[in-house]
């Protein structure tokens, strides 16, 4: 197991748990390690008290090292097809009250747009507020094959995307690395709560 890359994932999970992003074992999150593999939060564990034994080591067709006994993430397809994609370093996947709310708004439109916030420029390659944002919003299901296809279809149509929501379910970014990936989830959150907090008066 890469070992550094492991309690830099932890420490992260940690921090979005901390931030309320990642409540009971909602979530869930993974590294590329530099052979390729993905090193991945294992099912049904507290995000609060994961460490760094508890995670799993996923290869790209999905086969399980790592923890004995682990179960890797009912999403794990939903990962692979992000960085097999986008060639992303780290993919995080948050469960927030307004990641929630957004994305069961919105789902009627496919997307949800934001525009003329400072924040913006957070996500990588963006240099002005003006920046329009696209945040692809596709149907939540529990059918995770057919879910990471809808989800490799989807990043293929929406190339400039830099995360996107299941409706009612939560948010998907990624980063070249792992401290790309958390600025990320952080940029989007803060984008997210201004967002439904302006069109609520709230
Ligand atoms: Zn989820």
């Amino acid at each position: 197991m890469a070992v550094d890359l492991a309690a830099e994932l932890v420490e992260v999970v940690h921090r979005l748990h901390a931030q309320g992003l990642a409540q009971g074992t909602g979530g869930n999150f993974s590294v590329v390690t530099p052979g390729g593999a993905l090193l991945m939060t294992p099912s049904g564990v507290d995000k609060g008290r994961l460490r760094v034994e508890q995670l799993v080591v996923v290869d790209a067709s999905g086969r399980i090292g790592g923890a004995v006994g682990a179960k890797p993430s009912a999403e794990t397809a939903i990962h692979l097809q992000i960085v097999a994609s986008r060639g992303a370093g780290a993919v995080l996947h948050v469960h927030s009250i307004w990641n929630t709310l957004l994305g069961l708004e919105h789902a009627k439109h496919g997307a949800l747009a934001i525009t003329g916030l400072e924040m913006l420029k957070g996500l990588a390659g963006v240099t002005t507020h003006e920046h329009h944002e696209r945040v692809p919003i596709l149907p939540n299901s529990q059918d995770m094959p057919a879910l990471a296809a809808a989800v490799g279809r989807m990043l293929a149509a929406e190339p400039a995307c830099h995360g996107f929501l299941l409706a009612g379910h939560g948010l998907y970014t990624w980063g070249k690395d792992l401290s790309e990936a958390q600025r990320h989830v952080e940029i989007f959150e803060f984008l997210f709560e201004v967002t439904a907090r302006q069109q609520h008066g709230r």
